[in-house]
């Protein structure tokens, strides 16, 4: 059943659970959007969207991050929308800037052979810079540094459910550090050596690899074989880190720290076309607890071309069970089916 609501959701607005009188029971968490200057009418309807459905009952604040400094009519038009905190952060050169151990040529080169393979964006130099700062860096900016949980959120995506709990206390109270919505095949011709990479850390640190890993589902290869093959070893499953609700303690842990540092000095962020949903999916699969992993299946969620829409009356806008509303062959690039077959629906 990949549709309906969770069972047994404890925590409901309406029973006052996590409103505190001066919202003092709002849990230590953000909604956390890296966005453009140019993108303020896709994050306003984001925004939208997720302060009817969730967040006018809950108020966290909203912590917006960019690689220039954030205009003054992105600043009005954004806080406009909440009655929350809004807060603006620079990213600190150090974190957006190409690693000096990167080679300008062959990181061209590399543009060049990936924009042949037709990997979008490949050529694009600030989507590379993107995706290493989500994999490796934002949880590091200082000002997260006190901050736990949070919500990722992009330009232009949809939420179509009422959710009456506060998801961040769901997630603290039952022990999960990690909340998607969809899970998806990758492009294979995107991460050619990641899994490779990842197997040479892996021996050696194996002690990092937790008892109650997913590596079934990383490495399953009856489903698209020819995805396995071209990955050298990996399903390519991800989590579509463009929704992410998590603990950022995963990610400030030695395991995923040394897993990170050993990515990034492989050069794949810019050789390849490294995602932060792989790269964060794959630590996932391997140092966390699977059991600590949760399919958000009750937020119902659009980032173009795919859903995640429960049949339920709290949901307005989707249809009931559709994964995707692109061309038909999109539909085989749905692997929620693996996770539930290998970790469960937990
Ligand atoms: P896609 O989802 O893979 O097509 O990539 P997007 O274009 O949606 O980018 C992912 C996220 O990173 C979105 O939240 C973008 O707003 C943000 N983003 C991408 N590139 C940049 C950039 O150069 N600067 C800033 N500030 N944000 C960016
Ligand atoms: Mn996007």
């Amino acid at each position: 059943d990949l549709t309906g609501e969770p069972e047994g959701i404890l925590y409901r607005a309406d029973q006052g659970y996590g409103l505190g009188a001066e919202g003092t029971s709002r849990i230590n968490a953000t909604l956390l959007s890296l966005v453009r200057n140019e993108e303020i009418d896709g994050i306003v309807q984001a925004m939208q969207d997720l302060e009817r459905t969730w967040n006018s009952k809950f108020n966290y604040p909203w912590t917006f991050f960019n690689d220039v400094p954030f205009t003054e009519e992105f600043k009005k038009r954004t806080q406009a929308e909440t009655k929350a905190e809004c807060r603006y952060e620079l990213i600190p050169k150090e974190h957006w800037d190409i690693p000096t151990w990167i080679d300008e040529e062959i990181f061209q080169e590399s543009a060049r052979i990936l924009q042949e393979n037709q990997i979008q964006y490949g050529a694009m130099k600030s989507y590379h810079q993107m995706c290493r700062w989500n994999s490796g860096l934002f949880y590091k900016h200082p000002a997260l540094e006190h901050i736990q949980f949070y919500w990722r959120v992009e330009p232009k995506v949809h939420f179509f459910c009422d959710v009456d709990y506060d998801v961040f206390r769901y997630m603290g109270d039952h022990n999960k550090t990690y909340g998607f919505t969809i899970n998806l095949y990758d492009a294979p011709e995107s991460i050619p050596t990641l899994w490779p990479e990842t197997v040479k850390f892996l021996a050696a640190h194996p002690e990092y690899v937790h008892d109650n890993n997913a590596m079934n589902w990383l490495t399953d290869k009856e489903r698209r074989l020819d995805h396995y093959q071209k990955a050298n070893g990996y399903s390519t499953c991800h989590f579509w880190s463009n929704f992410e609700i998590a603990d950022m303690s995963v990610w400030r842990s030695q395991a995923y720290e040394d897993y990170f540092n050993h990515l990034d000095r492989a050069g794949g962020f810019f050789y390849e076309r490294w995602g932060d949903a792989p790269v964060h999916s794959i630590a996932l699969g391997l140092f966390e607890d699977a059991s600590k992993i949760h399919w958000f299946r009750d937020i119902g969620y659009q980032h173009i071309p795919y859903f995640n829409c429960p049949n339920s009356p709290k949901c307005r806008g989707c249809v009931a069970g559709r994964f995707t509303d692109g061309e038909a062959w999109l539909m085989k690039e749905d692997c929620r089916p693996n996770w539930f077959k290998y970790v469960g629906m937990g």
